[in-house]
């Protein structure tokens, strides 16, 4: 997977010259975005979320200081790395500023080539992370989140319910009889049909908020925000369906009707509040997988308080 996106730098400096000068110098490389103030340049900072700051220390309304710690304070600007690029040369003044949590510290008048390297040092940190973080949420077989991704998604919107009084809708699909399919036609296989009910699941989700997930072996998750029961069930069904109609083989799977890979759903909603637990809604559409497998399976149950 080779992303071909540009990183993106903002350059904050008071004179316009050094604005100038250093897009000139990055433009080739990056999208460079200017900001001429402190307060302008936090505003654009938690607009454009870019990769790497460039900030001047002395400038008239704010100081460079003050700017990276409002940096520091706004959670979606805290993680974005800063390099101090000032005219104050004294070692006071480096110590300074790398104790405020600046990655570098540049001095002017600068060598432009020097400061190209520097900054594609922070770069590559920059993204080595990203890679990081994404396989970190990413399931290696199916490629798509996983359980950790999911826990952190459900965190996140559970307490917007919370927040808004709204219901959260959670799926819990298990492959019927699967054990039985990879005895037939092998690991590698089931590995296949793993990937293909991942991505039938993922495709079944129409909502951008909507958010699938492998939870672990042949079982899947998915979250509803703003979703009712009815309309969990609507969805829980409508991926039932999709995946049948993959029509995957599998010639010897028991239980009378089903000659290809089907799925069993436990469907649940909730309007949550504060006292509300969470560990307790994930059972609720675990009993009603439990209650599919066990009244014939390739079907969806929904929960029961
Ligand atoms: P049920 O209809 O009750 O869900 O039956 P089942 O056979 O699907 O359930 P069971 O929990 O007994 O077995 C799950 C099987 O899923 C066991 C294992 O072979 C298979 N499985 C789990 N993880 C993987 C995987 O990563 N790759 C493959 N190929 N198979 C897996
Ligand atoms: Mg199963
Ligand atoms: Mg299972």
């Amino acid at each position: 997977m080779i992303e071909m996106i540009r990183n993106s730098i903002l350059v904050v400096d008071d004179e316009k010259a050094n604005l100038l000068l250093l897009s000139r110098i990055l433009d080739e490389k990056y999208d460079v975005y200017t900001a001429k103030d402190g307060a302008s340049a936090i505003k654009k900072a938690a607009e454009l979320l870019p990769d790497l700051i460039l900030l001047d220390i002395v400038m008239p309304d704010m100081s460079g200081y003050e700017v990276l710690d409002a940096l520091k304070r706004q959670s979606v600007t805290r993680a974005i790395p800063v390099i101090f690029v000032t005219k104050l040369s004294s070692p006071d003044e480096e110590e300074k500023a790398l104790s405020y949590n600046a990655v570098d510290y540049i001095t002017k008048p600068f060598r432009p080539n020097i400061i190209k390297l520097r900054i594609r040092t922070q770069i590559r940190s920059v993204n080595q992370i990203r890679t990081i973080e994404r396989l970190s949420m990413t399931d290696q077989l199916t490629e798509i989140p996983n359980r950790r991704s999911f826990d952190n998604r459900m965190n996140v919107e559970w307490r917007t319910s919370i927040r808004e009084t709204s219901p959260i809708g959670i799926l819990m699909l298990d492959i019927d009889r699967f054990k039985n399919y990879n005895d037939t036609y092998g690991h590698q296989q089931g590995d296949k049909v793993l990937y293909a009910v991942a991505k039938c699941i993922e495709k079944s989700l129409t909502r951008p908020r909507d958010f699938a997930a492998r939870w672990g072996g042949e079982e899947f998750s998915a979250l509803l925000p703003n979703t009712d029961l009815g309309g969990a069930e609507e969805v829980a069904e409508r991926i039932r369906v999709n995946v049948e109609q993959l029509k995957i083989p599998c010639e010897k799977c028991p239980d009378g009707m089903a000659s290809s890979v089907t799925i069993s759903v436990g469907a649940a909603s909730v309007i949550p509040d504060n006292d509300s637990s969470l560990d307790r809604f994930i059972s609720l559409a675990d009993n009603a997988l439990y209650e599919a497998k066990r009244t014939g399976r390739n079907k969806v149950c929904l929960a029961s308080e």
